[in-house]
Parts: C-alpha cells; structure tokens; sequence
C-alpha cells in the first residue's frame, strides 16, 4: 500500500553557468511530492500517520530549504550572501554541485530515505520547480 504526501517551500537558486536565464537569481514556489510504502499496514491502518510523515519531512528537508538559498558550494554567491545576511546564516544552502530540481530530488530522496522508520520504504520523490516542470526519481519496480 501506498501513501502519498505533497509539500511547497519557497527557494531561490540559480544554475551558475546555464546559458539562459536560469544563470541568474531567482526563486520558485517548489512542490515537493512523496511516496512511501509499506508491505502492511499498522494497527490502525495506515501505512504510516499523514502528521508523523509531514513532521518527518518538515524536519529532513523543509526546515533546511524553505525561505533558503540553493547553491552551489563552489558558487561565489553563496559566501557573498552570506557575508551580508547575518540575520539567517543557515539560509544559504551549498549543495554538492548544481542546484537543479534533479539535484534537489535526489537530496530529498536520501534525506527522507534516512528519516523513514523501518517499516516504511520511499517509492518516488519529485521535485516541481513549476507547475509544468520538475525532476521525479521513482524506485525500479522487479
Ligand atoms: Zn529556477
């Protein structure tokens, strides 16, 4: 059985040599889908709580990315930020390379992975940058 959540948090970020206009700094309203799995389902039913799950999540990935800014370690901008924003010094994020929604799902992906309890397996992760574009990354089905 599976269960299916969904999330937004507001980032910016940029993509430091794209040829467009992705090169520059700018934000999305990013959605953040989730599915986990369970082969059966607790006591009272479920696959596990919906609140137990936002909580999981929240704590794994919203509370680092949400009102953050995403870049790349080696991106300059991001110790430029840095320097100057002293009132939230955890809202630059360095990211082990390029922040694409690719990157940022594959993050979510072993952030969430590493929270779940046992019981419960991650099936797909996607990540919207808008609502006609994002990444998703799905567990191979035998
Ligand atoms: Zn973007």
């Amino acid at each position: 059985m599976e269960l299916e959540t969904s999330y937004t948090f507001d980032a910016a970020h940029r993509i430091r040599g794209h040829a467009g206009k992705c090169a520059g700094l700018h934000g999305h309203t990013y959605r953040l889908e989730l599915t986990v799995s369970a082969e059966r389902l607790d006591p009272l039913g479920m696959v596990m709580d919906f609140e137990d799950l936002r909580e999981l999540v929240r704590k794994a990935v919203l509370d680092r990315w949400d009102h953050a800014t995403l870049l790349a370690a080696d991106d300059p901008l991001a110790e430029a930020i840095a320097s100057v924003q002293h009132e939230a010094p955890d809202r630059v994020v360095r990211l082990d390379g390029h922040p694409t929604a690719e990157r940022l799902t594959r993050e979510a992906w072993s952030a969430i992975e590493r929270a779940l309890p046992a019981h419960v397996r991650i099936e797909r992760v996607a990540i919207r940058e808008t609502p006609t574009s994002g990444s998703a990354l799905a567990r191979l089905r035998p």
